[in-house]
């Protein structure tokens, strides 16, 4: 367990050791999507209390998670309103422009935004941007960590939430809120428990990710590079410290060629990323491990339940094809914030049915859009055969050539469009 969780429980005498813990909110899962939860609560003044199985340690890794994500500007909006930003900056890497084509063929599209209009999004390694979570969110007197412990018992009752913590402390903590947030992920234990119903599905897909160095610079360009094996995204990253130019690699695979792409050698996985790519950014090598992921959609029926509310992962999961996922836990935790906030103002109790229907109302629709919009690219830029792609390059060529059609595709990569709560603005509540 980390110190602050711990200082707050070695404080308690044996005699009121049995009495819970009260926060405002619980959240369950300190991944990406929770700590940021916590730091935008605190920020407005709440007390909340963190649960994660993991060894913070282990989620700071590289090893652990050596994916680079993508950030839209909206999203890193809420990096601004936490007072995080900054921090993370030297660590990103701006998209000036994203290139988009079909195979190797000619026909791409282009979105490259107005110099005035800054970048489309800021790339950054999740580990890093885990670690700067972290340590903001253990220096932050409103949080309260609690890693690793388990959840013995959770029981949402009608005026409050307690949840029963395993013996990774001196005794089994007991914590209370009147909320309890679930971050934990795809698998989210709190979302089944809740019996809500997910629709899921697997594509016969893994996605094969690592960083490689390359001779010539990305000019801050992601390239995304369908082929109907599966889309084949170079990412820009910083250069190394040395100097390198550096990418990130996302590319999608079929389900059973995962593995073996991510154990053969690595002059022969180098061969089969220039042959991917085309060369064009020069000799590439490999500058990180492998790792696969199985590629999956998920969608709950429903981001709440009593006295509970879904964030991330645990509501949505989505093909990384189009860089979106984590920006549609970020767009929640912005929403969920503003619509705890208001409801605490007008003086309900931050669990309130009320506060609650109005975050599903907000992010059911908009998740559901981007969810299906991404499943849909999929299908169809994974159809193989040239009748298809001729059809996807006359539909590219439509978009390329129809400036409000563009406007509107990096509006949506911008993570502009909808009604986007305040932080997503940059703005605290
Ligand atoms: C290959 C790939 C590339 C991607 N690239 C992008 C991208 O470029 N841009 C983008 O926006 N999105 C991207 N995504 C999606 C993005 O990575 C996820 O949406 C995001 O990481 C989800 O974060 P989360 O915090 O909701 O969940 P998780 O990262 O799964 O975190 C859940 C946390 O909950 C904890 N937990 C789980 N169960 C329990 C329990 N019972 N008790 C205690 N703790 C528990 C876990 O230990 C973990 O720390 C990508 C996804 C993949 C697979």
């Amino acid at each position: 367990m980390t110190s602050t969780g711990t200082a707050n429980i070695g404080k308690d005498s044996a005699a009121n050791r049995t009495d819970p813990i009260r926060s405002d909110v619980i959240i369950l899962g300190a991944g990406l999507i929770g700590l940021t939860q916590a730091l935008a609560l605190a920020a407005h003044g709440l007390r909340v209390a963190v649960i994660d199985r993991a060894d913070p340690e282990v989620l700071k890794d590289a090893k652990h998670d050596g994916r680079v994500s993508s950030i839209n500007s909206a999203s890193w909006n809420i990096f601004e309103a936490i007072g995080l930003a900054e921090k993370l900056e030297p660590h990103g890497c701006n998209i000036d422009k994203i290139l988009i084509n079909d195979s190797l063929k000619p026909g791409k599209v282009d979105f490259i935004p107005d110099e005035d209009d800054g970048p489309l999004g800021v790339m950054i390694q999740n580990n890093i941007l885990q670690r700067i979570l972290f340590e903001a969110a253990a220096g932050n007197g409103m949080i309260d960590l609690y890693m690793p412990a388990q959840v013995t018992e959770a029981e949402r009752g009608e005026y409050q939430v307690t949840v029963c913590l395993d013996g990774t402390m001196e005794i089994g903590a007991q914590l209370a809120a009147p909320l309890l947030i679930a971050a934990d992920g795809r698998g989210s234990r709190m979302r089944d428990e809740a019996g809500i119903i997910m629709a899921t599905w697997q594509y016969d897909h893994s996605a094969v990710i690592c960083t490689v160095t390359h001779e010539q610079p990305h000019g801050n360009t992601a390239y995304e590079i369908f082929y109907p094996s599966g889309p084949f995204a170079i990412l820009p990253m910083r250069d190394d410290g040395s100097g390198q130019h550096r990418s990130a690699i996302v590319w999608s695979v079929p389900r059973k060629d995962g593995p073996a792409l991510a154990k053969i050698n690595a002059r022969a996985f180098e061969a089969e990323l220039m042959k991917k790519s085309g060369g064009f950014l020069g000799q590439m090598k490999l500058h990180s491990d492998r790792a696969t992921y199985p590629l999956g959609f998920h969608h709950s029926d429903g981001l709440v339940s009593q006295r509970l509310a879904l964030v991330g992962d645990a509501g949505h999961g989505i093909h990384p094809i189009a860089g979106q996922g984590l920006n549609l836990g970020l767009r929640d935790v912005a929403a969920l914030t503003e619509c705890v906030v208001d409801g605490a103002r007008t003086g309900l109790d931050l669990g309130d049915a009320q506060i609650l229907a109005r975050y599903d109302r907000w992010r059911g629709l908009d998740n559901l859009m981007m969810s299906a919009a991404t499943d849909i690219l999929t299908r169809l830029f994974g159809m193989p055969g040239d009748a298809p792609s001729a059809i996807r390059r006359f539909g590219m060529d439509i978009v390329q050539r129809t400036g409000p059609l563009k406007d509107r595709f990096m509006a949506e990569a911008r993570g502009e469009s909808g009604d986007l709560p305040k932080m997503l603005m940059g703005d605290l509540v």
